[in-house]
């Protein structure tokens, strides 16, 4: 019992120790945390000393008290343990507060690692506890067996108890049987004597081994009396076992009671901060997205931007690197380049400059050899050219027989014309024939060419021949609502000059005379009667000019205009009837084009002469008198000279009579050399003026068909036929003096004239 009661004792020591353990455990684990805890430590340190000291008094006492005073000892000291386990909860509890008082303020991202803490205390709690579960276990373990072994001594005791009984019974039985034996011996005498006499030695021994049995009784229960009191003493030390395993028990359930609450209170705590820490979360999950979106926006633009923007950096890298190098290399480059380029440019402008010479100088041949070309085109079309204009049968005409049409044409050939004179038809062959129906605009067209020429420097002269009333004027001037060839004329001047206008400066001067009677007036002049001469350049150039001849700049349509109607007053102031005068006069109108190429510094004078006629009608040798018969020879002298010089320039004569009447030696300067000259033949169609129109379509065919070459020159190297000549030639039959040779026939003599063109073109 001492034993086992030592070893309770130890082991509650242990638990003690363990207790102790735990709690330096816990004070240790708190003890950064805890100023106070140390003091309780320490505390707790003099407690266990305490104990110490108390167990060892224990075992002290024990060995001088024994039995009673161990049990007085016991229960102070299970007193003692019971105050010091209160001593112990109370420190518990004032640490537990401690503990809740720390755990309060919890708050923000303190919470994650104080909860960790928890968690982990909590763990190391309930491991304690489980420990102590398992203490508790072995505990009740050790006081079942404990309970066990009172069991079996309690058994051993009863079967001690039952021994001694039965011994008793036994002893009491055997002196019973004793005592009757004695008795019986005593019934016989001898024998009994004997029997009596042994049994008295045997009883003695009897007696003896009784006061055995009873010493033995004794003992046996004394020793059952301690047993009971060791039992009793156990059975004490059971409950208080019991008692201190209920207490661990409570304690236990306490722990867990608390433990249950710390983990309840930690899980709420936790409960709650995962609930903040989740709201947290989402709202910066949330937030997180949002942003998380914008930059995956912004992300997807600057990476397209980035995709684009990749290989033009890489481009421009590589273009950078390059331009570096350049750069780097450019200032030597350039100044090898330059030094370079100044000698190529040099050189260069040295080539220019010589190919430039050369082509100026191959320029000029070349406008040399065009000029050339050209004069021989128009030398070869012919540089006199007549033309035929029919007029249509006007008001004027009359009715009747007299106004019947007397011309037709062929319709093949528009050189061809056919006059019906007195019952015969004759056919004339012109460079071209313009029947009633042509325009003004038709007409100047085929004029066109001769009139641009001029613009090259060419002069060229447009004469209007025929009887009065025939259309010159009308072919010449036109009327307001369609202007003839002289208005169209300086119209075409001046748009061809400004189609030019970038090589050259043109200046285009317009003047405007008039011959009557063999005397030039100006008509553009404030002196309109004054008689102008015509005088040679006195710089021995051989052209003419007339001194003190109006000249007006014109520009314009507007410009012409002017000059034609001051011109027109100018005629019309000084003569009566402006019809009458007109026919006895040929006006003239002059337009000189001056040019100047920027480049080659080339000057060239065009002169267009305008002349309209005056009327080429035979008048009556008898019934002219007086003026009349002076202007009549006048015209005729005038008219004749011009066949005359037309006739002599065509057949090349050494001699051209220029000077044989005032018209001619006017335009001497435009009629000879280069120039071109067109004779525009007027005829009326009117049957009463067929021999007028036979009279002017001879003179047209005369001047055309004079035929140049050998035989031809030699031939005619006789005057042209006056217009007194003409007079009364019959058609057929009229040949000019020195043609007698040749058929008077028109169609034969231009027939002739082909064949010694061809003969000419096949000599060579
Ligand atoms: P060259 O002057 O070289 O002898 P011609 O004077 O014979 O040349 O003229 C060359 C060609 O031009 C000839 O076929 C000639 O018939 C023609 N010709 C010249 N003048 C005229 C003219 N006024 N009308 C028609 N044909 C003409
Ligand atoms: P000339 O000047 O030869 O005397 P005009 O030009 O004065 O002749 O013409 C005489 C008349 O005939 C004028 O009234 C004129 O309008 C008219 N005339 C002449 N030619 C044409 C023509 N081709 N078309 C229309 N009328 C014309
Ligand atoms: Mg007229």
């Amino acid at each position: 019992v001492m034993a086992s009661m030592a070893h309770l004792q130890e082991e509650k020591l242990r638990l003690q120790e363990e207790l102790l353990g735990l709690q330096e455990k816990l004070t240790a684990r708190e003890n950064d945390e805890l100023s106070r805890s140390l003091q309780l430590q320490s505390q707790v340190e003099t407690l266990k000393a305490k104990l110490l000291e108390q167990a060892q008094e224990i075992s002290r006492l024990r060995s001088e008290l024994g039995g009673t005073d161990a049990e007085k000892h016991r229960d102070l000291l299970v007193a003692e343990n019971e105050r010091l386990r209160q001593e112990m909860k109370a420190c518990e509890g004032e640490l537990r507060e401690l503990r809740r008082q720390q755990q309060v303020p919890c708050q923000g991202c303190a919470h994650l690692q104080e909860n960790a803490e928890l968690q982990e205390r909590m763990s190391q709690l309930q491991r304690e506890a489980e420990e102590m579960r398992a203490k508790l276990a072995e505990l009740e373990l050790e006081v079942q067996q404990k309970t066990n072994r009172l069991a079996e001594v309690e058994l051993r005791l009863k079967d001690s108890l039952a021994e001694r009984a039965e011994e008793e019974e036994r002893l009491s039985r055997r002196l019973r049987d004793s005592q009757e034996t004695i008795a019986s011996l005593k019934s016989q005498p001898q024998q009994i004597k004997y029997i009596i006499k042994t049994v008295e030695v045997e009883s003695a021994k009897a007696k003896q081994a009784l006061c055995e049995s009873q010493s033995r009784n004794q003992y046996l229960q004394e020793q059952v009396g301690m047993q009971r009191q060791v039992l009793k003493e156990m059975e004490q030390q059971l409950q208080s076992s019991q008692k201190t395993a209920a207490q661990l028990r409570a304690q236990i359930v306490m722990y867990e009671a608390e433990l249950e609450r710390a983990h309840g209170q930690m899980l709420e705590e936790m409960q709650a901060m995962e609930e903040e820490k989740n709201r947290a979360i989402e709202e910066a999950f949330s937030r997180a997205q949002v942003e998380m979106k914008a930059v995956h926006e912004n992300l997807a633009g600057v990476r397209t931007n980035l995709l684009t923007l990749q290989p033009a950096l890489r481009t421009l890298t590589h273009d950078y690197n390059s331009l570096k190098r350049q750069v780097r290399d450019f200032p030597l480059l350039l100044q090898e380049t330059l030094r370079n380029a100044r000698a190529e440019i040099g050189q260069a402008i040295e080539e220019v400059h010589s190919t430039n010479r050369e082509l100026l100088r191959k320029y000029r041949r070349e406008l040399q050899l065009r000029k050339k070309c050209h004069n021989e085109l128009v030398r070869l079309k012919g540089n006199i050219r007549v033309f035929g204009r029919v007029r249509p049968i006007t008001k004027e005409d009359g009715e009747g027989l007299e106004a019947a049409n007397a011309v037709t044409f062929d319709a093949d050939d528009d050189a061809v014309l056919h006059l019906l004179h007195k019952g015969k038809q004759v056919s004339f062959e012109l460079d071209k024939v313009f029947p009633p129906q042509a325009s003004q605009e038709e007409v100047f067209q085929e004029v066109q060419a001769l009139v641009t020429s001029c613009i090259d420097g060419y002069n060229v002269c447009i004469f209007a021949y025929g009887q009065t009333g025939a259309g010159k004027t009308y072919t010449m001037e036109g009327t307001a609502a369609n202007p003839g060839i002289n208005q169209r004329a300086l119209q075409l001047l001046f748009s061809e000059v400004r189609s030019k206008a970038a090589d050259w400066d043109y200046t285009i001067s317009v003047s405007a005379a008039e011959i009557y009677n063999e005397s030039l007036r100006d008509l553009l002049g404030k002196e309109p009667q004054e008689k102008l001469e015509i005088k040679l350049c006195p710089d021995g150039s051989g052209q003419l000019y007339v001194p003190g001849l109006t000249e007006f700049r014109v520009q314009s349509v507007e410009d012409i205009n002017k000059v034609f109607e001051f011109g027109h007053v100018n005629r019309a102031t000084e003569c009566t009837n402006l019809n009458e005068h007109s026919s006895r006069s040929h006006a003239l109108l002059i337009i000189t084009v001056r040019g100047l190429d920027h480049s080659t510094g080339l000057r060239t004078t065009g002169k267009l002469n305008l002349v309209d006629l005056a009327g080429s009608e035979r008048v009556g040798r008898s019934g002219a008198e007086g003026s009349r018969l002076r202007e009549a020879q006048h015209i005729n002298k005038s008219l004749s000279a011009l066949g005359d010089v037309i006739y002599a320039l065509r057949s090349r004569q050494g001699h051209v009579p220029f000077r044989n009447s005032k018209l001619t030696y006017l335009l001497q300067d435009s009629l000879s050399g280069d120039s071109k000259t067109l004779m525009m033949v007027q005829v009326s169609p009117a049957e009463k003026n067929t021999s007028e129109t036979l009279c002017s379509l001879k003179f047209a065919e005369r001047v055309r068909s004079v035929e140049l070459g050998p035989v031809s020159r030699k031939a005619e190297l006789a005057t042209w036929p006056s217009q007194e000549h003409l007079e009364g030639d019959s058609p057929g039959t009229a040949a000019p003096p020195g043609r007698g040779h040749t058929s008077s026939s028109p169609g034969q003599l231009s027939g002739r004239a082909a064949s010694i063109r061809r003969k000419l073109q096949t000599s060579g």
